[in-house]
């Protein structure tokens, strides 16, 4: 859903590239050009696993800054300003009333929306075969899919049980499968689950179907072979990561709260420093909350290598903000980069390889036509990487990388 009233863009369907989203008017760097809430969204199961604390619904952090540099550097850690710049507000937090510490939110108004969206058909306390079921399920999905993790098979589920409980949301979810084409499908759950997991996939269905009930009629099309596989591939392939962190809060919380005191302020950053210095050493990259959303406005925003604007989670929780990071003429595309930053400085060879094998597509922005002549390969490494064949490899590309 849309917050934002002003509407700076407009959704055109180019015949190459589908939808895509052009500028209405000149837009500055560092504007916010929207701000939206997914359809749905979920916590990583192996992130909730390692106790990082996160709303159900919106994945807000739970647990205060100080308990989360504490748990992150395992060294109990005092921060100064808490009570003006951490947001964490736990007399507001709630669990669902059925099955208790398994649910937990940030608030009442969190809690009632899951119950409306899916929960109420989700949750745990209705009966024991449900509740191992989920259990079966999730424990299944853990075992396929490890951290780094890009996608949970409970917004499957939830996407699911949002259909059962309003049905008109699969015109929602229509948007989402219309830019997959039908020979794509089994190329995105390859990517998302690897091959060797055919089979899983196949029992991954079944615990699914016998969730909601297998002949269910309004969710029969997608329990079908074909059907759950369109589902994993939309997951795939539009789910957006979502990360939020209560320490990274607080300190930027603390360069506002500062702005007028620049002794002050040097302390602190000197402070956060030295701590994040502490956190790469103990937990390495993991810090946030993380998950994965369906975001209408932004599954319609092409790629470039070198992108216009850049996703945001300004508000620490599942709101997602487009911020322009160059000026937007009107008339203009608005683009995002769908790789980290570290793949987005490799050739143009490089990073449309990685396109073609993640993203199913052959870049051809402005930076790749610009470098349409550079040779194909760059350096040992990247040569290396490309000797690879199968994609299943690419995995320890990302990791390699420094
Ligand atoms: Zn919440
Ligand atoms: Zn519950
Ligand atoms: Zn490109």
């Amino acid at each position: 859903m849309n917050l934002t009233n002003n509407q700076k863009f407009s959704i055109n369907h180019d015949p190459i590239k589908g939808r895509c989203l052009i500028a209405n008017e000149t837009i500055y760097t560092g504007e916010i050009i929207f701000e939206e809430l997914p359809l749905v969204c979920s916590q990583f199961l192996w992130n909730a696993e390692c106790k990082y604390d996160a709303c159900q619904f919106c994945l807000t952090p739970l647990e205060t800054a100080e308990e989360n540099v504490t748990r992150l550097t395992k060294e109990q850690i005092q921060l100064p300003y808490v009570e003006q710049c951490c947001q964490t507000n736990k007399s507001k937090h709630i669990n669902c009333s059925g099955c208790g510490q398994n649910e937990r939110y940030c608030s009442i108004e969190c809690c009632q929306l899951a119950y409306e969206h899916y929960h109420q058909l989700l949750c745990p306390s209705r009966s024991k075969e449900l509740e191992n079921n989920l259990n079966k399920l999730c424990d299944l999905w853990k075992s396929i899919h490890y951290p780094p993790e890009t996608a949970s098979i409970m917004l499957l589920v939830k996407i699911l049980a949002r259909i059962k409980q309003d049905p008109t949301f699969i015109e929602k979810l229509q948007q989402f499968s219309s830019n997959i084409i039908v020979e794509q499908t089994d190329k995105l759950v390859h990517i998302l689950c690897g091959d060797k997991f055919h089979e899983q996939i196949e029992i991954l269905r079944q615990i699914v179907s016998e969730i909601f009930s297998p002949n269910d009629e309004i969710l029969q099309p997608f329990l079908t072979e074909n059907g759950f596989k369109s589902l994993l591939a939309i997951i795939g392939k539009n789910g957006q990561g979502i990360g939020t962190s209560a320490f990274s809060q607080w300190a930027k919380n603390c360069e506002q709260f500062l702005a007028n005191n620049p002794e002050e302020l040097d302390k602190i950053n000197q402070l956060t420093d030295s701590l994040f210095d502490k956190l790469d050493e103990i937990s390495g990259c993991f810090l946030n909350n993380e998950g994965s959303g369906l975001y209408e406005l932004q599954s319609c925003i092409n790629h470039s290598c070198q992108p216009n604007s850049e996703v945001c989670f300004l508000k620490n929780n599942f709101i997602l903000s487009l911020k322009a990071i160059e000026t937007i003429n009107q008339g203009e595309e608005i683009t995002i980069c769908y790789l980290d930053e570290c793949w987005q400085n490799r050739s143009r060879h490089s990073r449309n390889k990685y396109l073609q094998k993640n993203y199913l597509f052959i870049c051809q922005c402005r930076k790749c036509q610009q470098q349409i002549n550079d040779p194909d390969v760059t350096s040992d490494e990247e040569e290396d990487s490309d000797l690879q064949s199968n994609p299943d490899d690419d995995d320890d590309d990302a990791m390699n990388c420094d």
